[in-house]
């Protein structure tokens, strides 16, 4: 079976001691290609070292909410150089949850990003928490711009705006928890062909292995999990996956 990890954090220092372990682990179980969304200037450097490396990791460059304080206005010049050599813009979005940055903070930060990838004819991974109303008038000021709001946690009535809107939806180890009723709803209704599977690695390890570093292996249970909900194999619902994701980042 191939699977492919559709948002990892590979630059990630968590990562400097064994990274090279962890990619084995997950190429020993058919995962060869890694999204890996940058998300501030420092991650945007060291990502473009790491992918001129590892054929297998394809960069997007972008700045995270979570991290307004550190950006610099003079960010998007650079910004906009690497993404000459990205697959995405992002990971970039709106956090009115974990993040305490006022929402004009952040919005002044996306907005760009959302030009960014409209020129550069790229897609956008999205990051969305307690903001997806916003988020979404946000995209359609772009009409045609295509993307994914990873690690997916609106409703359905909002997924299906999304969808209509040309985006995907991205789902990691949330889902793997028993209580996740609302994800595991959304996932038995919404359509496939919008659905993509990701890890979030470090960050969001899956119910067997809370409490510890995620890793892209792990992504595997994501899979069997979305089977189970759809009551299909997990080798189909990983062939369904791959396609969506070449689909949108045009491997
Ligand atoms: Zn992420």
């Amino acid at each position: 079976m191939e699977l492919i990890d559709s948002h990892c954090h590979l630059d990630d220092e968590r990562f400097d001691p064994d990274r090279s372990d962890v990619l084995r682990r997950a190429a020993d179980i058919g995962i060869n290609t890694f999204i890996v969304p940058a998300v501030h200037a420092d991650s945007c450097h060291k990502l473009f070292t790491l992918s001129q490396q590892h054929d297998e990791m394809y960069p997007a460059y972008g700045f995270h909410p979570w991290f307004c304080d550190n950006h610099h206005d003079n960010d998007f010049d650079l910004l906009a150089e690497y993404l000459h050599s990205a697959i995405a813009v992002g990971e970039c979005g709106l956090d009115f949850g974990l993040c305490k940055t006022d929402a004009g903070t952040q919005l002044s930060w996306l907005r760009p990003q959302l030009q960014l990838a409209r020129d550069f004819n790229l897609p956008v991974i999205l990051h969305s928490l307690k903001a997806t109303d916003m988020l979404i008038g946000e995209i359609k000021k772009w009409p045609g711009l295509q993307g994914v709001v990873h690690s997916y946690s609106g409703s359905l009535q909002q997924a299906q705006q999304l969808i209509d809107l040309g985006f995907y939806l991205g789902f990691g180890g949330a889902i793997t928890r028993p209580q996740a009723n609302k994800s595991h709803d959304l996932i038995k209704q919404l359509p496939l062909a919008n659905i993509l599977i990701e890890t979030d690695a470090p960050d969001q390890a899956p119910y067997t292995q809370r409490g510890k570093r995620n890793e892209p292996a792990f992504l595997i249970e994501i899979a069997e999990h979305v089977a189970r909900l759809r009551d299909m194999h997990t080798n189909e619902i990983a062939d369904i996956c791959n396609a969506n994701a070449k689909e949108l980042f045009n491997l």
